[in-house]
């Protein structure tokens, strides 16, 4: 998973860019990468880290002048997590110089990379957004069927920002599986994952960059705004951004994601309208606004039962075993005053492979917890996900092997319940319209043809 912003016509464009990033960073926090151009040569400055930590002062105002940037956060497994395939891409081809950077999965990538190769393309990064700078640097005509003609050899899931002099585009695939949004500050647009992004740099949010769209914009003025293919299959944006990777306060289809998640915590707390409790408790911090929905519906008292540690990076965790045990002691602490003795109704985004959630709990138990009824604001994930999201391989997800009464053992928890899918689509639609979105990893009903080798390069 990745977080990506853009921003043109705009002196601050390299600050204002590392802003949006350090917004975005619960999308990415392995490696970051800042493009920028418009006043001098295009330059693309990248390293392994946080935001934070890599985009200082002194690298920000002395090494990345320019009126236009794109950015990008990043997100892999460990074994795959290295700065050469850390974005922007930068390269200079035909066209000048031209910058990508990508969230999602292209999965028809390795067809087309072996295609490459036989014509003698030389690859110098592992990831599947290489083979798109490829494309862009064989195609001919002007920058708008540049993009367009690339674009239309790609399936799966692809929101872009791409930075070529002072011009920016953004672009997003036809199924909509990532998010893209347009925003706009004085005179200068911005297009970022999350409207969070633009809203905290001091932008507004205008509207979703529509599936299948590319948009490109220079001087403050959209120049081109239109659909790669003329007639774009049904939107699949996933539901997932929804229950769990965005943050509460981007919008989506028109509504913030902390609204959806109160009323996936309604809808939840309908499901188990007869279970009593003392208390409902969030897991920090994605299980909060589920679990505020959850209390309102069924009148139970809210409590914050734990302290969350927000100092534990996922690099520090991951270099030892003796460090990896103590994770979930490190990062949650149960507050003993709040759950000894209570029976309590436990709320989470959702049980992936299982031993998190067996930690948390255990935990909660050792702290002197009576009863547990675990509620998951979204159904039990069965299937891998092929659009960018890092879900691990089927064998490992815990409820693609298990019963939900197996779950419920394996837990030693006293009630389970799985918000059910049709709640959570009506926690999520608008207007009614609800035939828009990805599900696959609770169906294993993929929108569009995949390949499971392409998980291999996933990010
Ligand atoms: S498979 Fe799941 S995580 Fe992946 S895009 Fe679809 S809903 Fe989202």
């Amino acid at each position: 998973m990745c977080g990506i912003i853009g921003i043109e016509n705009n002196e601050n464009a390299s600050i204002l860019a590392s802003a949006g990033l350090i917004t975005l960073q619960h999308r990415g926090e392995e490696s970051a990468g800042i493009t920028i151009s418009g006043m001098k040569k295009m330059k693309t400055f990248k390293s392994m880290g946080l935001v934070s930590k890599i985009f200082n002062e002194k690298i920000l105002l002395n090494k990345l002048p320019g009126t236009a940037a794109i950015g990008h956060v990043r997100y892999t497994t460990s074994s795959k997590s290295s700065l050469i395939n850390a974005q922007p891409f930068q390269i200079n081809c035909i066209h000048g110089n031209i910058s990508v950077a990508h969230n999602g999965n292209i999965t028809n990538f390795l067809k087309i990379k072996k295609k490459l190769l036989r014509k003698g393309a030389i690859f110098n990064h592992t990831s599947d957004t290489e083979i798109l700078l490829h494309l862009i640097a064989m195609s001919k005509g002007d920058l708008a069927d540049v993009i367009m003609n690339s674009l239309r050899k790609l399936r799966g899931a692809f929101s872009l920002v791409i930075l070529k002099d002072k011009t920016l585009i953004g672009a997003r695939d036809e199924n909509g599986f990532r998010p893209l949004v347009l925003g706009k500050m004085g005179n200068s647009y911005i297009i970022a994952s999350e409207s969070a992004a633009v809203e905290v740099i001091g932008g507004k949010y205008i509207r979703d960059i529509k599936p299948a769209e590319i948009i490109i914009i220079e001087d403050g003025q959209i120049k081109k705004s239109f659909l790669y293919k003329a007639v774009r299959k049904k939107q699949n944006t996933c539901i997932f951004e929804q229950v769990y990777f965005s943050r509460p306060d981007s919008i989506m289809f028109s509504k913030t994601v902390k609204e959806v998640r109160v009323k996936m915590g309604e809808y939840l707390a309908q499901q188990m309208n007869g279970v009593k409790a003392d208390v409902v408790i969030p897991v920090p911090d994605t299980g909060y606004f589920a679990a505020l929905g959850f209390s309102k519906q069924s009148n139970m008292v809210f409590e914050n039962g734990f302290v969350r540690n927000h100092y534990v990076g996922r690099s520090f965790i991951k270099p030892s075993q003796c460090l990896r045990d103590l994770t979930a002691k490190l990062k949650l602490r149960p507050i003993k005053e709040v759950i000894k003795g209570k029976k309590i109704v436990l709320v989470d985004d959702s049980i992936v492979r299982g031993t998190t959630s067996k930690k948390i709990i255990d935990m909660l138990k050792n702290s002197g917890v009576r009863k547990i009824h675990f509620a998951l604001s979204c159904p039990p994930i069965i299937s891998s996900c092929y659009y960018g999201i890092d879900t691990p391989s089927k064998e490992h997800l815990i409820a693609a092997k298990y019963s939900v009464d197996d779950i419920k053992k394996y837990l030693d928890v006293d009630g389970l319940t799985f918000l059910n899918l049709d709640n959570l689509i009506k926690s999520c639609c608008i207007n009614g319209e609800s035939n828009v979105f990805c599900t696959a990893c609770f169906t294993g009903k993929y929108p569009t043809k995949v390949l499971k080798d392409t998980r291999e390069e996933s990010y």
